[in-house]
């Protein structure tokens, strides 16, 4: 049951959790308010400021009077940038109509659930995941099949971990490559051996790819809708400018894939949230067409390589902590099972006693391990490190 005796909330609100990763960078946040001296390695939210060509953009669209309602899908210009962007990066040939502006990337695979999803059927998660992928599922009446991963195999899934988990309900597979919350990235080799399973098995995927400009080591992103073009005939593209262009807080994101499907969920959107902030459109919009956007966005990749490197080695000296080398997001998953600990008690004594804040592996389905966050200034990361090691060899 979803609700106490007193108030009888719906059903589907005992079906699902809050989410972790918010929860607990509001609490780092109003401890930091409260003067405690917190290191947070919580939320995936870069600490730079949005470029200001896209600050500068949405205060001209405001002053322009870009104000009021619009189209539900979105800003026609900024269907038709981001379906020229997906055309010409990632070799997606999609066209305007074929894309869904959306409040964020988050609301892009929410929306997607409502509009794809039956009761019973099945989508297919690889752990560890973003947290709220399950819960989007279970929200429109799917079931989650989760295909646990390890560190062995980066924590990426194999096609046949994949064949196996099909069953008569399958009908979507999450795919999200570069990894929250693990940093993994899928090779062309990889991406081919899932898209024949894909395709074999008539499964529809949807590829988060909110990360794919942070990249390190020479790492390449592929999208897996480039591969030919029955994978692409069944694949739905996910993403958003939060992450890329510092752009957490504008909430604008969305979704690229088969016509009827952007069609259906224009319809549910015009009934929940209606169109994505007109203004916060058009600093989308200057994000993907100003050239000044590349030099902003290499600024930002090159301080997370450096704070990458400055996380690896200092854990490097940590024995009892482990984790592959991360080659794409802002993310280390790391092994804490030596502790003995949990990852729930690791975390939150580490919070209490050491005033830094890391979020649950439990939260992205694996309780041996903690996530760390390095899209945080170094002065945080050398002070958490310290405090984290400390914790541990205590
Ligand atoms: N996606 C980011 C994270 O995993 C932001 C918080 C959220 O929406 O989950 O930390």
């Amino acid at each position: 049951m979803g609700g106490s005796r007193d108030i009888p909330l719906a059903n589907r609100v005992g079906e699902v959790t809050p989410s972790l990763t918010l929860e607990i960078s509001a609490k780092a946040k109003a401890m930091k308010a409260d003067g405690l001296d917190v290191c947070s390695f919580s939320a995936g939210e870069p600490d730079f400021d949005t470029p200001q060509h896209v600050v500068d953009a949405a205060k001209q669209a405001l002053d322009e009077g870009k104000t009021r309602y619009g189209a539900a899908a979105g800003e026609a210009r900024l269907r038709s940038a981001i379906a020229h962007k997906l055309s010409s990066e990632n070799n997606l040939p999609y066209s305007a109509n074929e894309v869904i502006v959306t409040n964020g990337g988050k609301y892009s695979l929410f929306n997607l659930m409502q509009a794809f999803i039956n009761p019973g059927d099945e989508v297919i998660i690889p752990s560890p995941y973003w947290l709220s992928y399950p819960e989007m599922v279970k929200l429109a009446g799917g079931v989650p099949v989760i295909v646990p991963t390890t560190a062995q195999q980066q924590y990426k899934i194999t096609a046949s971990q994949l064949e196996q988990s099909i069953t008569p309900q399958s009908k979507l597979f999450i795919l999200n490559s570069p990894t929250n919350p693990t940093g993994a990235v899928y090779s062309r080799d990889e991406l081919t051996a899932l898209a024949d399973v894909i395709v074999k098995h008539n499964l529809w995927v949807v590829s988060d790819e909110i990360y794919e400009k942070i990249l390190y080591d020479n790492a390449e992103h592929i999208s897996i809708g480039s591969l030919n073009s029955e994978i692409f005939a069944r694949t739905l593209v996910s993403s958003g400018f939060a992450k890329t262009y510092a752009m957490t807080g504008w909430r604008v994101g969305y979704l690229a894939g088969n016509e009827e499907i952007i069609k259906a969920m224009t319809t549910i959107q015009s009934h929940s949230t209606s169109n994505v902030c007109t203004f916060a459109q058009y600093g989308a919009i200057a994000a993907l067409e100003n050239p000044a956007s590349e030099t902003a966005i290499e600024t930002m990749r090159s301080a997370f390589a450096q704070r990458r490197q400055i996380m690896l080695d200092a854990l490097a000296k940590v024995p009892q902590l482990t984790c592959p080398t991360p080659y794409g997001a802002f993310y280390l998953f790391v092994d804490i099972s030596q502790t003995g600990k949990t990852s729930f008690n690791f975390a939150n004594e580490l919070l209490e006693e050491m005033q830094v804040a890391t979020v649950p592996g439990i939260a992205f389905g694996n309780d041996s391990c903690i996530r760390l966050s390095y899209a945080t200034d170094l002065t945080t990361i050398n002070h958490g490190l310290e405090r984290l090691t400390k914790f541990v060899q205590s």
